[in-house]
């Protein structure tokens, strides 16, 4: 499983960081978790068509996550319809079902829109190459769903938290421990209170994404580094284009 850090940014894009999009490569397809605006030329930068993604997974319906899906979608459609890529088939995981209409209505107004199919990630995900379970954080309260995803592939497990609750208190530690690579949120919670849970989480490495402002750059991030160097795992940050193999 190859993973790239398409856009390792928070809620508002900066010069260094894009929001939110990372790519999943594995048995010769592509998954998407989280897309936002950007994200069909930062996949472009990466090698990969956008529109042979064959599943995209939201983590929530925030802009910072979602609004390159339209985007995305109109690719799709105009490649499949015109048979650039007949073949293409690409499916859409939401959070929250009501997402659905709003981007057919949006899309409508620009084209047809025929090929979509959405799903709800609650129910989970499996195409026999990658396997995807969802888990509910705290992240929208009580106006929306969220998730963190675990996703299986190859004999790897990877463990993304999605946008967490201001406290941390959703990580949710007994999913993430054991995973090969844990890909934490870095915005919206103080690191002291993550240490709490962290100091338990057994994983084979620890990766920081959605990195906010005060942490886009090496001197905090390795005051960040220096606070977390206990952990029974190693840490890094991630940054726009990362690519790794586990
Ligand atoms: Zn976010
Ligand atoms: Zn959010």
């Amino acid at each position: 499983m190859k993973i790239i850090t398409l856009g390792t940014g928070h809620g508002d894009a900066t010069v260094s960081n894009a929001s939110s999009a990372t790519l999943i490569e594995c048995g010769g397809k592509y998954y998407l978790i989280d897309c936002a605006d950007g994200t069909e030329q930062r996949l472009l930068q990466a090698g990969v068509e956008p529109a042979s993604i064959s599943a995209v997974f939201l983590t929530h319906t925030h802009l910072d996550h979602s609004a390159g899906l339209p985007n995305l979608l109109k690719r799709f459609i105009k490649f499949k319809h015109y048979g650039r890529l007949p073949e293409a088939e690409m499916k859409c995981y939401l959070p929250d079902m009501r997402a659905a209409q709003i981007i057919k209505d949006w899309i409508k107004l620009n084209f047809f829109w025929e090929y979509l199919q959405f799903f709800d990630i609650a129910n989970g995900f499996s195409d026999g190459t990658l396997s995807l379970r969802a888990f509910p954080n705290r992240h929208l309260g009580e106006n929306g769903k969220s998730y963190s995803y675990k996703v299986s592939a190859g004999g790897k497990t990877v463990f993304f938290t999605g946008d967490l609750s201001d406290d941390f208190s959703d990580f949710d530690l007994a999913e993430a421990n054991h995973c090969d690579i844990v890909i934490s949120e870095m915005t919206h919670f103080p690191v002291d209170k993550a240490l709490d849970l962290l100091k338990d989480l057994k994983c084979g490495k620890l990766v920081f994404n959605h990195i906010g402002d005060p942490y886009q750059n090496i001197a905090a991030q390795e005051k960040v580094l220096q606070q977390l160097s206990g952990l029974p795992c190693p840490v890094q940050f991630a940054f726009d284009g990362m690519s790794f193999e586990i």
